[in-house]
């Protein structure tokens, strides 16, 4: 048994098989005093997901602090699944799974095969290049807002699609991240959720509040009259999505320009599983020019197409007047209005 694979991906079978062959079980992990590091390591893993969107990596050199991190995990997942959130659960999935992403890239092409594997995907390597059939790269890549990930630009070769170790890396990211979000919440009995309440607690007051901070905000902007392209940036990034760079400008450029400011952009980011409050900031107060003074203006129409960010273009997208984003919105928000006074008038 390799520990330290065990220990680092504390999903897989062999781990499982670590901690049972160190008299781990899930009853002892919640109660015994013995596991009192797992269990701080376990609520650190779930505190890190909700402020940092990332879980941290720690030296993982003896037996027993890898011990330590393996029980740790299902300590987090315990813990998660009592709070049943839907957005600490995607958030602490995706954080997992960065996590995973990042130590992969130390990893040769052979251990970054076996862990593909466990993740249930068909994956194998030539000459050091690592490659994944066709069927799971689209499941994998269509998240993924960026032409680099079309599958016309990928190098295929019978049925198997060429990666760099980078990319490959970053499509076992979304098939952890799916795996562990199909897997929570995990049924927890009602006597071991009793002991388990102060750290359920804990999280659960952290968790509000970080909501209640980036509360609800829309303002005036009407969201059912933006066009399709903003529609699914928002919804993209709302869902824990990764926007391309251009995408995330188009937005927050799109938005700051129908008047709302950094802080109602940020409480609309917010919302997303990968929300990191201070990245967030910077880029949000970069693009609507708190600081610098340089304001931006989102990009035309034809820019959003050759950046394949003009999704499902609607009849109104194809009138030759609606040349911009803006547009749209403005001629879609008047024509609701008219609607409107029309209905007033009868
Ligand atoms: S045509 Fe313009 S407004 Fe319509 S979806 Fe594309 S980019 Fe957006």
């Amino acid at each position: 048994m390799n520990t330290r694979r065990a220990a680092t991906y504390p999903f897989l079978e062999e781990s499982a098989a670590f901690a049972e062959s160190h008299g781990g079980d899930i009853v002892s992990l919640i109660m015994s005093p013995r596991y009192a590091d797992a269990r701080k390591r376990g609520m650190k893993r779930v505190l890190e997901s909700l402020y940092q969107s990332e879980v941290s990596y720690v030296p993982l050199i003896f037996e027993s602090d890898q011990f330590i991190e393996v029980m740790s995990y299902p300590y987090a997942r315990i813990i998660v699944s009592c709070v049943n959130d839907r957005f600490l659960t995607k958030r602490y999935a995706l954080a997992e799974s960065v996590r995973m992403n990042k130590m992969l890239r130390t990893e040769s092409a052979r251990e970054m095969i076996h862990i593909a594997k466990e993740l249930g995907i068909d994956a194998v390597s030539k000459d050091d290049k690592l490659m994944m059939h066709f069927t799971d790269y689209l499941k994998l890549s269509t998240r993924i807002k960026s032409i680099d990930w079309k599958l016309v630009n990928s190098e295929l070769f019978n049925g198997q699609v060429f990666l760099p170790n980078e990319s490959f890396g970053r499509a076992l990211q979304n098939a952890l991240q799916d795996r562990i979000e199909s897997e929570l919440p995990l049924n927890v009995p009602n006597e071991l959720r009793l002991a388990l309440r102060a750290d359920v607690d804990h999280v659960e007051i952290a968790l509000n509040e970080m909501k209640s901070r980036y509360g609800d905000v829309a303002g005036d902007v009407s969201v059912t009259e933006f066009p399709p392209c903003m529609r699914a940036l928002l919804a993209g990034t709302q869902n824990g999505l990764n926007l391309p760079h251009s995408g995330r400008f188009a937005l927050v450029s799109f938005l700051h320009a129908l008047g709302m400011d950094s802080e109602q952009i940020m409480a609309l980011f917010s919302k997303s599983p990968d929300f990191d409050a201070s990245k967030s900031a910077y880029q949000v107060r970069h693009i609507t020019g708190e600081g610098s003074g340089t304001e931006y203006t989102p990009p035309e129409c034809s820019t959003m197409k050759s950046y394949g960010i003009c999704f499902e273009p609607d009849d109104l997208c194809g009138n030759e007047k609606v040349v911009h984003p803006l547009i749209y919105y403005r001629t879609k928000t008047r024509s609701a209005r008219k609607d409107d006074t029309e209905e007033k008038k009868e």
